[in-house]
């Protein structure tokens, strides 16, 4: 049985999951607020941890062809989202490797939380490990 650990995406102004409140990222990697998803508003974010990713397929979109990978919560396996991996078209290709969260999945902090002050504490027992970033990883 391992325990999912947590990275913490730090900055203050925390994006994160709805359901089970893990967080998944901050206000400054806001890429684009200009997008939409399936169930509405979505942002497109630089950087995402606490997520896993589905096998990668190819979907067509209003912009074009895309090979994209579902992202899910890995605390609670809601799906938030999905990650651009690839686009064929050339002024899409900004889109690679960044994540979309639909607005209506997640929910912003205003400020550091209990969460923020927990992470410290983990960190002093974890300190090597907080410091790998791999949205895949479990520690067990
Ligand atoms: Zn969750």
């Amino acid at each position: 049985m391992g325990v999912t650990f947590l990275h913490h995406p730090n900055g203050n102004h925390i994006y994160s999951c709805k359901e089970c409140d893990a967080p998944l990222t901050n206000k400054d990697e806001i890429f684009s607020k200009r997008f939409t998803g399936s169930t509405g508003r979505a942002f497109l974010f630089n950087r995402v941890v606490n997520v896993v990713h589905s096998d990668s397929n190819c979907r067509v979109m209003l912009t074009g062809r895309h090979i994209v990978r579902d992202v899910y919560c890995k605390k609670c396996d809601t799906k938030l989202g999905w990650m651009y991996e690839f686009a064929v078209n050339n002024d899409q290709q900004y889109k690679e490797g960044k994540t979309i969260l639909e607005v209506a999945l997640i929910q912003e902090r205003p400020e550091r939380t209990v969460v923020h002050r927990d992470f410290r504490e983990l960190m002093r027992n974890h300190r090597t490990m907080a410091f790998m970033y791999d949205p895949n990883s479990e520690q067990a």
